[in-house]
């Protein structure tokens, strides 16, 4: 066992901390009040491989793996969790079902534009109606000859007003549940695709969260990507990356709560001396160093074993589950640390905590990778 980064990843780590700190911070908190989606940051991400990090290189992308990918979005998100998801689903969920089911023609249609950033790519599996019962979606797409007709409502789909295209679920045939479903890649362009209007936020308020509904939505057959009434399968697959990006999202919102709460523990005194002198904030300080390593060593083997092509299903759920609750662990004990600073919006800490919440949330709850979690070890 090798607990040691290599030096590659060493130094794409390193490139994505200095990117994050000297592009991403200082504007994070402006972006996130106005809910401004990071458009100027994507266009300075794309050089450096960010849009693109699973896309192999002979498609323009930066033919790196899930590893790599997790500590550039741990970096980002350390930053800004808007920006972190941005990109978390441009390559977890956008790009990835395609490098691994697309046809050739697909690839060589989507994959070099979403290298570039060009193309931003989004992934629309919940409903109204079915959230963590994924397979209950009623979305359809009925073929008409060498066409599917799409009709339907995805909710809360990130980046859904914002992408060109988005890799959508719906079901072509009766057969119950997870049978009857196929998935598409779905250009925004196209007549009958009906971006909604925004949803205001807890958190990650500059990231971009929308319902879109297809109506009549004409697809040609060749946006089918993989095989008809296979599409669950996909889903899921792209959702074991998903979880890693969002285990790799709530590690950078810890690392961010941790810094801030050092800094300020030293800086801050009371009763004499600055308050990181007193057991009870060194506690909360070690605790949460403690849990951020425990989610970062999940998360990196789990990434480890998706690159690897290996089963990672009860991986990437423990990596979310750790890591998703260190991260809402680490922003209450930053905001307590921080006493009625750590309430106001002059300090990043609340910021923090409330981009933490969804963390636990999207590309399934905490419940139900726990569910995952059991089924995986009672077999
Ligand atoms: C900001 C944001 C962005 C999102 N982005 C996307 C996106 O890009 N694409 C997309 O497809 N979806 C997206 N989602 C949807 C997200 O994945 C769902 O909200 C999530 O899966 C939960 O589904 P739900 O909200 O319907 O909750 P529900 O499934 O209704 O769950 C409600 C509660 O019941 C619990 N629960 C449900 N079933 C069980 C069970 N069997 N056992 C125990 N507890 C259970 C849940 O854990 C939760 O606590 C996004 C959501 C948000 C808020």
């Amino acid at each position: 066992m090798d607990f040691e980064l290599s030096e590659e990843m060493r130094m794409i780590q390193e490139t994505a901390r200095n990117f994050a700190d000297k592009e991403i911070a200082p504007v994070a908190s402006e972006l996130e009040r106005n809910g401004t989606f990071p458009h100027e940051l994507l266009k300075k991400a794309a050089p450096l491989g960010f849009c693109g990090m699973l896309i192999p290189e002979e498609y323009g992308g930066a033919g790196l793996g899930n590893l790599a990918l997790s500590l550039v979005l741990i970096e980002i998100n350390r930053a800004c969790a808007s920006t972190g998801v941005t990109l978390s689903v441009q390559n977890s969920l956008g790009t990835s079902p395609i490098i691994k089911y697309g046809t050739e023609e697909q690839k060589k249609k989507y994959l070099p534009r979403m290298a570039t950033g060009e193309l931003i790519g989004a992934y629309a599996l919940t409903e109204p109606g079915c959230g963590s019962d994924a397979a209950a979606l009623t979305a359809t797409a009925r073929k008409d000859g060498d066409h599917y007709v799409l009709n339907g409502v995805k909710s809360w789909i990130t980046q859904g007003d914002e992408a060109g295209i988005v890799i959508v679920y719906a079901r072509t045939s009766d057969a119950p549940k997870a049978k009857g479903i196929s998935c598409f890649i779905v250009e925004t362009d196209t007549p009958g695709f009906v971006a909604g209007k925004k949803e205001d936020k807890l958190g990650i308020r500059a990231s971009s969260t929308v319902e879109i509904r297809f109506e009549d939505c004409k697809v040609p057959a060749s946006a089918l990507l993989g095989e008809e009434n296979k599409g669950f399968k996909i889903a899921m697959s792209t959702l074991d990356g998903g979880r890693i990006g969002i285990a790799s999202q709530s590690i950078g919102i810890a690392e961010a709560c941790l810094e801030a709460s050092i800094k300020y523990s030293k800086e801050r005194v009371q009763f004499g001396k600055p308050i990181a002198h007193f057991q009870a904030i060194q506690w909360k300080l070690a605790e949460m160093k403690t849990r951020i390593e425990a989610s970062k060593l999940l998360t990196y083997k789990a990434a480890m074993k998706r690159d690897l092509d290996v089963d990672h299903v009860l991986d990437a759920s423990m990596a979310k589950l750790m890591s998703s609750t260190t991260a809402n662990f680490c922003a209450r004990e930053a905001v307590q640390i921080h006493g009625g600073a750590g309430y106001l919006k002059d300090f990043p800490v609340e910021r923090y905590m409330r981009d933490a919440r969804i963390t636990e949330i999207y590309e399934g709850t905490t419940e139900i990778q726990r569910l995952v979690i059991a089924r995986n070890i009672l077999g």
